[in-house]
């Protein structure tokens, strides 16, 4: 039998009526003569026609949506419409049947809603298929980016005993036995006893442990699944997401914000050119499910023209504080229509005011910089001014905040008084402290969020659908 080809490169195959031989799962069977076949290596369905009359009653029977199949036959330029060549096909081997009375991907539009509760069918479809090779392509675009620029993969632990942020959002692991576990004298549960000899709990960030790598290699990244225990239901925040987080040695601010904006671009243009085809996919299921919403909610440009937007202008800098005047002299803000009133600084931004900056103000990808330390992490490298630090989140239409970052505090004094300032134990941290006592300098990082990253190139409007398997509150199937 002749090797199998993968239909995207049959498909680009000029046709001389030779014999060839592709394996994958039927799309749809018309007339008992037309099989549209998919591989999952390319969005289009290969053309395979049976020759009915010669084709035993019985296997064409089996010919049915979901059935894994092999075809072998000659390659013919196609007469019909949507495709340049087809196998005419003179052997057909079921590989794997499917019952189309029990199969739950029927050859029609399903919800992404029911598609989530059969997640491990929805790959099958085309809009999933297409998302899933362009996250594909844009996490090999991520570590193409830093390898031509001689950066270093760090892995950073998974199972950590700090919690980056200070915040009581991990998720805890322990082996004691949760009936009867081990107490101190004082009655609290003796982490002593649990397997580390210490509390520990799930990453929230490889940040503290990349800046000890960059403290030597000078440039490293990271990226991981990382998790977070927040409740928070919404389309932006998984339990479980994976992040990218570079971190810089001898970067200040103004570096690390080009060097993310450079990041973002270079994998945008990637995804673009390597996927055209999924995205115009996307581009085109983007702009139908729109026609269902109201005038206004409409997006006047499509996922293309605002992927290629990006790539074409420069990201808005300003600073908390320019932003903190623009909200409040927005009209929103105003008529009272925001749900929470910009009052004045030191407000924290909620996603509605990140939005109207981006889509309604500068109609732009936006990174705002020096907020209030108060509303940012201990690790901020701290301004003269007293009150903001050196942070920089990068917002994008569509989706609010995509990357959070900063330059870090490497002065010893600042950082142990900030510590001491938020209550962050410094004896748990000695190992991140001890970078400022030997060979301090300055430095810089920030974490892309992978899933919002997918979110915007893909158009989708729902986080949990462009990882293979969401993670949030209530729901860990498969
Ligand atoms: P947000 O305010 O949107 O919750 P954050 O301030 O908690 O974000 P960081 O701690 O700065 O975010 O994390 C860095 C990046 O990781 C964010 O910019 C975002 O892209 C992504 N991110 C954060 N939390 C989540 C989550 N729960 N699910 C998916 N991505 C996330
Ligand atoms: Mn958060």
């Amino acid at each position: 039998m002749s090797q199998r080809i993968k239909i995207k490169a049959l498909l680009q195959t000029a046709p001389a009526e030779q014999e060839v031989n592709v394996k994958g799962w039927v799309r749809t069977f018309r007339n008992n003569q037309f099989i549209a076949l998919n591989d999952g290596s390319t969005n289009s369905n290969l053309q395979v026609v049976v020759d009915f009359n010669n084709t035993d009653e019985a296997l064409l029977k089996r010919i049915t949506t979901g059935a894994a199949i092999s075809a072998t036959g000659k390659l013919i330029a196609s007469l019909g419409k949507g495709q340049t060549v087809e196998v005419k096909a003179t052997e057909i081997e079921i590989l794997g049947d499917s019952d189309p009375e029990k199969y739950p991907l029927q050859p029609k539009k399903h919800s992404l809603e029911f598609l989530r509760e059969i997640a491990h069918l929805r790959f099958r479809t085309n809009t999933f298929g297409a998302i899933f090779r362009v996250r594909n392509s844009l996490s090999f675009a991520v570590h193409q980016f830093f390898q031509e620029r001689g950066f270093v993969y760090l892995h950073t632990p998974v199972i950590t005993a700090s919690d980056a942020e200070g915040a009581g959002e991990a998720f805890k692991v322990t082996n004691l036995d949760l009936l009867n576990p081990p107490k101190t004298e004082t009655g609290e549960i003796d982490f002593k006893q649990d397997f580390f000899g210490k509390a520990t709990n799930l990453t929230v960030s490889g940040q503290l442990e990349g800046e000890l790598g960059a403290m030597a290699l000078s440039d490293i990244y990271t990226f991981g699944p990382t998790f977070r225990a927040e409740n928070s239901n919404t389309t932006r925040h998984l339990a479980e997401f994976w992040m990218i987080e570079p971190e810089m040695a001898f970067y200040d601010l103004d570096d690390n914000m080009d060097l993310a904006e450079g990041l973002l671009k270079y994998v945008i243009k990637y995804a673009l050119e390597h996927n055209r085809e999924d995205i115009e996919f996307l581009s085109q299921r983007l702009q139908e499910e729109e026609k269902g919403k109201p005038q206004q909610e409409r997006s006047d440009m499509t996922l293309l023209d605002k992927l290629q937007f990006c790539l074409d202008n420069d990201f808005e800098r300003l600073t908390y504080t320019q932003a903190i005047d623009i909200l409040k002299d927005s009209t929103p803000n105003k008529k009272k229509k925001f749900q929470y009133l910009i009052e004045g600084w030191g407000a924290d931004l909620q996603s509605e005011h990140e939005r109207y900056l981006v889509e309604k103000h500068f109609k732009k990808p936006v990174i705002l910089t020096d907020y209030p330390k108060e509303i940012k992490a201990f690790y901020m490298r701290q301004n003269d001014d007293g009150k903001t630090v050196r942070a920089m989140d990068i917002l994008f239409p569509g989706i609010g905040e995509i990357v959070g970052g900063s330059q870090r505090e490497e002065r010893l004094d600042k950082l142990e008084q900030r510590m001491d300032e938020m209550d962050i134990p410094k004896e748990d941290l000695w190992w991140y402290l001890d970078t400022r006592r030997f060979g301090a300098c300055p430095h810089s990082g920030f974490g892309l969020g992978f899933e919002r990253l997918v979110l915007f190139v893909t158009g989708m409007g729902n986080i949990r659908d462009v990882i293979p398997f969401p993670r949030f509150p209530k729901n860990a199937e498969f």
